[in-house]
This record gives C-alpha cells, sequence and structure tokens, in this order.
C-alpha cells in the first residue's frame, strides 16, 4: 500500500525502519517539493514501518537509562513535577557529598533533538564512571540531571512543543507550561537553599552543526570566565572537532540558559550537536567534555 506524507519545512529528510533499530533516510527519488512542503511517498506492507524525522531516543530507552542510573549507590532520584498529560518529571542527582555545590544538566526539551540526548547521556554515563577524577568530583559536587523535560512532546512526536502547544524553551519567563515551570522551580529551590552554590547549567538540543550558546565573555559569571576554559580545553584536548561558540543567540528570548545566568548566576549553555554529527563521535566528545569540566571544577578555587 502506499502513503503519501505531506508535510511542512525541509530542514529533516524522514528516516524509515523496520524494526525501530536500523534506520535508513528516505530515498532520494522517493519524496518531491511542492512549494515550501516536502511530499514522501511512503511504500508500507505487512510489517510496521516507523517514520522518524531523526531516529529517536524515545522515553523507553531513555526511562531505562534513568532507571539504570537511578540504581547507582549515590544516585538520589526525585519527581519533581508531572507534565501536561501527567507524565513523571524525573531529578536525578549523582554525589557522594552534602556539599551544596551544584551542576545542573537538562535536556530533551526539544523532541526530536536526539543528538542532544546522546551527548546527555554519554556527559553524564562519565560523571557516574568508575574513574579517579569522576569518583573525586563526585566528592566535591552534585550533578543534578533532568534528562527528559518534554516528555508528552518526545511521546507524540512533537517537533519543539509541550502538548500545551508552547516551545518549553521560549517560557522560561512566564512559565505557562507546567514541565518548565517544574523543572525551574527543582533547580531554584536546590541552588538558592543556603550555602549553595551553582557552578554551572548546561541544557542539551540539537541544531544544523554543534555549537555552543553562551554568555558574553564580559557578562560575569560564577565560576569567572568557565565557558572560556572549558570550551579551550574541548578544543586542545579535540583539535580535529569542529563545533563554534555563539554568545548572541536568542540572548533576548527567555530561553533555560538566560534564565540560568539571570537566576543563578552562572555560566548558562545550550550545547547544540548536529543533527547528522556521527554518535560515535558525539559520545566520545561528551565524554572528554566531561572530563574537562570535572577538572576545571575541582580545580577552582573558589570551590
Ligand atoms: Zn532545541
Amino acid at each position: 500500500m502506499k502513503f503519501q506524507l505531506t508535510y511542512p519545512g525541509l530542514t529533516a529528510l524522514p528516516k524509515l525502519s523496520h524494526d525501530g533499530v536500523k534506520w535508513t533516510p528516505l530515498r532520494s527519488n522517493a519524496w518531491s517539493l511542492a512549494g515550501s512542503n516536502r511530499v514522501a511517498q511512503l511504500e508500507v506492507g505487512p510489517q510496521p514501518l516507523w517514520v522518524f524525522a531523526h531516529e529517536p531516543v524515545g522515553l523507553k530507552p531513555l526511562g531505562e537509562w534513568m532507571d539504570a542510573k537511578a540504581k547507582l549507590p549515590f544516585a538520589k532520584e526525585k519527581t519533581i513535577g508531572e507534565s501536561i498529560e501527567k507524565r513523571p518529571l524525573r531529578q536525578l542527582t549523582f554525589g557522594e557529598t552534602t556539599n551544596a555545590n551544584f551542576v545542573f544538566l537538562i535536556g530533551r526539551q526539544h523532541p526530536p533533538e536526539i543528538t542532544g540526548t546522546v551527548g546527555l547521556m554519554s556527559i553524564v554515563d562519565t560523571i557516574v564512571g568508575d574513574s579517579a577524577l569522576a569518583k573525586k568530583f563526585r566528592r566535591q559536587f552534585q550533578t543534578v540531571v533532568i534528562p527528559l523535560v518534554n516528555p508528552d512532546g518526545v511521546e507524540h512526536g512533537h517537533w519543539r512543543s509541550t502538548l500545551g502547544g508552547i516551545d518549553p524553551n521560549r517560557d522560561w519567563e512566564k512559565f505557562t507550561q507546567p514541565e518548565p515551570r517544574a523543572t525551574s522551580e527543582a533547580i531554584a529551590t536546590l541552588a538558592k537553599a543556603p550555602g549553595a552554590r551553582t557552578f554551572l547549567f548546561v541544557d542539551f538540543h540539537s541544531t544544523g552543526e554543534d555549537v555552543f550558546y553562551t554568555q558574553k565573555d564580559d557578562e560575569l559569571t560564577f565560576p569567572k570566565d568557565f565557558t572560556t576554559h572549558w570550551l579551550g580545553a574541548i578544543r586542545t584536548r579535540f583539535p580535529d572537532y569542529k563545533f563554534k561558540r555563539d554568545a548572541g543567540h536568542n540572548v533576548n528570548q527567555p530561553t533555560s540558559k538566560h534564565w540560568a545566568w539571570t537566576t543563578l548566576g552562572c555560566p548558562g549553555i545550550t550545547y547544540e550537536f548536529g543533527y547528522g554529527t556521527d554518535r560515535a563521535l558525539i559520545r566520545k566528545i561528551s565524554s572528554g567534555a566531561a572530563e574537562e569540566m570535572m577538572k576545571l571544577l575541582l580545580a577552582e578555587p573558589s570551590r
């Protein structure tokens, strides 16, 4: 049976799968343009056919990954709220200290941005790993991770919005949506407790290239100049890794990074991985980036 799929926007060529594991791009002769729409012809047989903009990391595998991390002896889990469709918003905290030195990592405000999720998972895997560096880091810092801010959007295959039809990463001022509201409240509650200090906030996304959206160098953060040092360390460690830093992106938009910087005073960073960046490369870079972050924060004199 033939299906015709018409969809607006030209950014992504659909990927197809019969098993949800192996994905192949739609053949170039199987689609055409009609104005600003892409029209794809799909042949559907007795086998299930999965059609996604990007191979998904859906609720099940991400949930299983969170389940495994939550079982680590130094992990704590908390449900910080729920989505519009009553899915739990899960927060995992990793640390072997009562020090209120925090690093916050969040992800998947935008459902199809799965390379961001691949990066987040790899950074967390490194922070919770067995290396001497990771163990030392966990004795000094608590890493608080909210890997899935928009579970309804992931389940329903939304491009950028919550079930309320709002882009959650443009809602970090009015907080009309329960998901960014609960996420920000959970983070602010920890970060504003007496004695607490926040050293870093990173929100993981995907776009056309690998890029860090950051503050400008003259915009003061605590720790001072951390972003410049961290990105410099990543560049030194991976001289062939092509990425950009953009300190002027969406500066007046109510994004999470802007909220983090203005509310917590720490570097507020959006880390975007390219949609097409090789997944194994993302894991390698993310793991190295996590190590460089841990080294820098452990050397931080104000720690
Ligand atoms: Zn995004």
